[in-house]
Parts: structure tokens; sequence; C-alpha cells
């Protein structure tokens, strides 16, 4: 049996009721497979890939609180710090029901190859709860919110762990978390990302993800001979990513024809006029029906069953920015019919594993969700260099150091794809530029 096959026996041996963990180390290790053949009798010897899927350390504890009934609540917090071989750990808290060690464990490993390929010196870990701040007050969030700092602020600190926010991690728990950090520890230091702009934040942080992907999707093209000039775009999603994607879009001259949310999507022939779109989305807070009823030029369509609408227009570049699997074999197939030269993704796997492979062999480009959405835990790492060094960039300087992060990225993993003759298959290329980096440290700092 090949040392890849043995290794993912063993995960699967090890840790029987983590699924998700499971498919992680499989989907990356399978990719690797080129690069640990060509090293087999070393990484073997080292136990290389034993080490990387164990957690340097997990910790999983009690969060009990009190609801506005006077009940004592408890929920289950994590956080698995992953491997610091490059970096502290960084990775964000989610907080939700579903989450579970599994869960936290599958995050925490994808981590590591994500902040690898950014760059920067930041290690892989994860954290949560399975707390759900949904129609929760705001005393209850405070509280639950300190009560899991009380325990967390043992295992972490500015140059050890610094966690960010995730899904049901917004500004308002970073906030509250930040603040019983402090209290406890009596230290004020950058001990989470995310933070407001009051208290260390970082200015384009918001923007950081939308304009980052657009960055990294403007290089794959010019480096493929295409000009994004002109070009038409499908965005899906309208929250946070979609928005500022379609602004960076439309700034290098493409013309963004959709949005969608959880309930339909929008054609807008004219181009999205960004400024209605972030008062419908981030100040109403409303459905994308009140978008094309204040426009015109767009058209309206009630999402149904199965169908996720936008990848039917036609479009030059596709770009998913809303949730998983939002992207399938037939999404692909009409993408590819349209003629759609690019796919580069926002979300954290939206595309299916069948779409990707149909687009790869259609001759799309695809730049996969590690890389093309780095531009967040990238401008996370700058925050924490801003607050070592106790000063605040401008948006500019903030702003140009991602897009050379962003290119460098696209240069790496092209690089990578093209030295294990791989040449254009950039989910390869990524997982192995990650994947150097960290092996390369791992061996200098010897057997820990
Ligand atoms: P938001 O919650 O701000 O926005 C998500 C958008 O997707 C909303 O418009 C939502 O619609 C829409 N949506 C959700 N489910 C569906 C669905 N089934 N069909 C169509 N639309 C849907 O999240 P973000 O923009 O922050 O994140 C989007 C993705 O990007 C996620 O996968 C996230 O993990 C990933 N990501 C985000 C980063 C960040 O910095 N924000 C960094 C890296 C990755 P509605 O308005 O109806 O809820």
């Amino acid at each position: 049996m090949s040392y890849v096959d043995e290794v993912i026996e063993l995960v699967v041996k090890k840790n029987p009721s983590e699924p998700e963990f499971h498919q992680a180390v499989k989907e990356v290790l399978e990719s690797l497979r080129v690069v640990v053949e060509a090293n087999e009798e070393k990484f073997r010897r080292e136990a290389l890939l034993e080490r990387l899927v164990e957690p340097e350390r997990q910790f999983k504890f009690r969060v009990p609180w009190v609801d506005d009934k006077g009940q004592v609540q408890v929920n289950t917090g994590y956080r698995v710090q992953f491997n610091s071989a490059i970096g502290p750990y960084k990775g964000g808290l989610r907080l939700h029901p579903s989450v579970n060690l599994g869960i936290i464990k599958f995050l925490g490993f994808e981590q590591i190859f994500k902040n690898s390929l950014t760059g920067l010196p930041i290690g892989g870990g994860k954290g949560g709860s399975d707390f759900d701040p949904k129609g929760k007050s705001d005393r209850e969030i405070m509280a639950f919110c300190q009560s899991f700092m009380t325990e967390l602020c043992k295992y972490i600190g500015a140059d050890t762990d610094v966690p960010a926010g995730d899904i049901g991690t917004g500004a308002r728990e970073i906030g509250y978390m930040f603040g019983q950090y402090k209290r406890i520890r009596g230290v004020y230091e950058g001990v989470l990302t995310g933070k407001g702009l009051s208290y260390g934040g970082s200015l384009a942080r918001t923007e950081a993800t939308g304009y980052g992907l657009l960055y990294l999707t403007d290089e794959m093209l010019k480096c493929n001979g295409h000009d994004i000039k002109g070009k038409t775009v499908c965005v899906s999603g309208s929250g946070n990513v979609a928005i500022y994607a379609t602004q960076k879009a439309q700034e290098l001259g493409a013309k963004v024809v959709t949005v969608s949310d959880s309930t339909g999507w929008v054609y807008d022939k004219d181009g999205i006029d960004v400024a209605l779109l972030k008062e419908v989305k981030e100040v109403k807070r409303a459905r994308l029906s009140e978008y094309a009823a204040a426009r015109p030029s767009a058209e309206y369509h009630e999402k149904k069953n199965g169908e996720h609408g936008v990848w039917t227009v036609k479009c030059d570049i596709a770009l998913p920015c809303a949730t998983q699997n939002e992207l399938d074999l037939d999404d692909a197939k009409a993408l590819v019919a349209n003629g759609c030269i690019a796919v580069a993704e926002g979300a954290n796997m939206p595309t299916t594993l069948e779409a990707t492979e149909y687009l790869q062999a259609n001759k799309v480009l695809f730049a996969p969700g590690k890389a093309a959405n780095a531009g967040g835990v990238a401008t996370s790492a700058l925050e924490m260099s801003q607050n070592s060094e106790r000063l605040s960039w401008s948006f500019e300087e903030v702003d140009s150091k991602l897009k050379n992060i962003m290119v460098n990225i696209f240069h790496n993993l092209d690089d990578a794809a093209k030295r294990y003759g791989a040449e254009g298959n950039y989910v390869v290329g990524a997982n192995i530029a990650g994947f150097e980096k960290v092996v390369d440290a791992m061996t200098a700092q010897g057997i820990v």
C-alpha cells in the first residue's frame, strides 16, 4: 500500500467519528501524492505525514452561561492548535450548533495550507463552540463570549495562537471576547483579529476577501493571455465577499451582471449598481427583490428548487461567493456551453468535485478557494503586524500589500503545478505550494 493510502487509513482508524476530517485529509493528501511519492523514503522515516495529520494540541472545554430567564446553559468549546511550523496558530472561531471536534479539525487542517500559501508567518488552527448565536439577546451573547474566553484565554496569546471570526463570530462577538481576554490576562495585545477600528482592527479587512479574489483572478487571466477589461462576470451571493468582489471587478473594467441570495437572484443587463446593492444588503438587510424593484434594468428571479440560477447566464468569468456546493455539474456544463473562460472561488468549497473536474477537463481556468479567498486571512495577518508595531496603516497601504500577496499566491501555485507536471492545474498547485513550505519548516525544526 502506498504511504498516502496508509496514512489515510490510519486517520480513519484513529478518528472514527470524524467524517469531515477524513474527507479533508483525503482531498489534500490525494492531490499531494506526486510530491509524497517523490520523497517517500525520507517522509516515511520522519513520519512526516503522521505528524502532519495529528494536531499539536487540542482543547475541549465546558462553557456555562446564564440565559435571560435565569436558566444555566452549557455549551462545549474547542480550540485545535494544528500546526505551528511556520508561525503562531491562526484560524477563526465558529459558533454554530453543528460544531463538533471533527468539523473543527477539518477546518484547522485546511487552514494550515491556506495560511502557508499567503506567504505570511501564520500556522494553522481553528476553534469554536456548538453555541447558536441566532435569536440570542445581546446580554446572552456577552455572557457566552465571556465564559468562552475565560477558559480559552489560558491557551492563546499574540505570539502563540491568534483566533479570528468565522460563521457566527462577527465584530460584536470579537469585541466581547477581546474585552474579557484583556480583563483576565491584564495585557493589551493583538490576541484576536477582526477587531473594530477603535481598538486595533485593520482598515481594508472588510473589503479584503472580495478584493483579493479579483487581484488573483486578474493575475490568472493575464498569465493566460486574457484581459479582465470588458469581460462579463457572474457573481453569486450578496454578502461580504460578493459585494466587494463585485465592486473590484467593476473597478478593473469588467461588467458584473448577477448577484444572488438564499431566496433568489438578480440579472442586471446594465451591470450591478454596487451602491444600491450595499444599501439593500448592508443597510436595510433586505431581500434582493428590493434591488430589482429599485432598478429598471434588473430582473429578479425567485429561487427554484435545486437550481442555482446565476450560472445559466452567459458570462466570461464566474465567481461563486455564496456558500458550499452551490456550483454543481449541471451548472459547470451550462458555464462551458456559454463560453466561460475562468472560475475563481470566493466562498469555501462552492464547487462540487465533479463540477471542478468538468471545468478543468474543458480548459476553464479554475482558482480554488484555498488560494482565491485567502485575502481575508492574509489581511488578518497584516492586522497582527500592525498590532505588534502599535501602528495603523492607511487603507492604501493595506490594499497594496494585499494585492502583492494575491499576485504572489497565484505565481506560487502556478510554479508548483508546473514543477510537478500539472501545468494549469491550480488545485494541485495550491495544495503543493502550501505543503512545501510547511514541510520545509517541519524538517528544519527536527522531530517535534
Ligand atoms: P455572508 O453571510 O456575508 O454572505 C453570504 C451570502 O450568500 C448571502 O448573500 C447569502 O444570502 C448567500 N447565500 C447563503 N446561502 C445561499 C444559498 N443556498 N444560495 C444562494 N445564496 C446563498 O458571508 P461571506 O460573504 O462572508 O462568506 C461567503 C463565503 O465566503 C462563505 O463560504 C465563507 O466561508 C467564505 N469566506 C469568507 C471570508 C470573509 O472574509 N468573509 C473569507 C474566506 C472565505 P442571504 O443574504 O439570503 O443570507
